[in-house]
């Protein structure tokens, strides 16, 4: 385990001196592209606040909380991948005053309700993730909101960890980075190491760069970085993509990256994924080049 709780490849620790050299593993060009359609169909948005315990890979048995409307997704990026679809509805940085957003009383209210459940069944999760149908980090109060999930973890169940996945669109903002300080776990969205694969792949809705995302991410920390790889119309596990991401994720130093690609239907139907042997290419990529801990899911 992690500082951060996030299980990390132990394999990632070993050190890597020059003379490994000839170790190092190829781009498995060689390799026919995987590039198949996942078979599994898009999401369905969560229909409430609370959802779950679910049994997630990277973060335990966890329960979700989505902060956003049931309605439709609310994103700031509309990534070519999204397992829901395009982004209909896009977000600036700042969601203050939307009326589809649940207030904080329901949020606390939702939150302990759920947990009491769950202690009164005489179960217990690993983790309490904030997530759900589109970009946490655009809920305007989003200190509030870990503040109230806090003191529920505390009172009814302390061994979870506090965790949330976001695209990271928003760490430019000092008041988005200081709510996520208090998480125990911070997973970053980071595919692209330049600003025109960041462009084509993620799309975001409003003027946001991948350059000022970096920045950002500096400045949080013991952060996992979390990277989505495809190939097709768009692609960002070619050597040259994958050779400046590492770049980029050495210079944020995070606790970790996972790697991972396509499980569900992307929203554009002309990329596909990449096989577990690119997968495992990029890890290797990472631990020789950046020194830093890979999972490969
Ligand atoms: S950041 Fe996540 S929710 Fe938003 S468009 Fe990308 S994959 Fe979908």
């Amino acid at each position: 385990m992690s500082p951060s709780g996030v299980k990390l490849d132990g394999a990632s620790k070993r050190h890597v001196r020059p003379s490994d050299a000839t170790d190092h593993p190829r781009h498995p060009a060689s390799q026919p592209p995987a590039g198949r359609p996942p078979s599994l169909r898009k999401l369905s948005l969560q229909t409430g606040i609370v959802y779950g315990p679910v049994e997630s890979r990277r973060l335990g048995l966890s329960l979700g909380i989505n902060l956003l409307p049931t309605s439709y997704k609310l994103c700031s990026f509309n990534c070519v991948y999204c397992q829901y679809g395009w982004t209909k509805k896009g977000a600036l940085a700042s969601t203050q005053g939307l009326a589809d957003l649940p207030s904080l009383d329901a949020i606390a209210t939702a939150i302990e309700a759920a947990l009491v459940q769950l202690s009164s069944a005489g179960k217990t999760v690993e983790s309490i993730t904030i997530c759900g149908n589109g970009e946490p980090t655009l809920y305007p109060d989003l200190g509030a909101v870990i503040e109230i999930a806090k003191q529920a973890r505390d009172q009814y169940q302390p061994q979870a960890r506090l965790a949330i996945l976001s695209n990271s669109s928003t760490v430019g903002n000092k008041t988005v980075r200081d709510a996520l300080e208090m998480l125990d776990i911070k997973v970053m969205k980071f595919d692209a190491g330049s600003e025109e694969i960041f462009q084509q792949l993620n799309h975001p809705r409003a003027p946001i760069y991948m350059g000022d995302i970096v920045t950002g991410l500096k400045e949080l920390k013991n952060i996992i970085l979390q990277s989505l790889f495809v190939q097709g119309r768009v692609t960002n596990a070619d050597p040259d993509s994958v050779g400046l991401w590492v770049e980029k994720v050495r210079e944020i130093r995070p606790l970790g990256v996972q790697v991972y690609t396509l499980e569900r239907e992307p929203a554009d139907e002309r990329i596909g994924n990449v096989s577990l042997a690119t997968l495992q290419w990029i890890a290797e990529e990472v631990r020789w080049r950046a020194g830093v801990p890979v999972d490969v899911f």
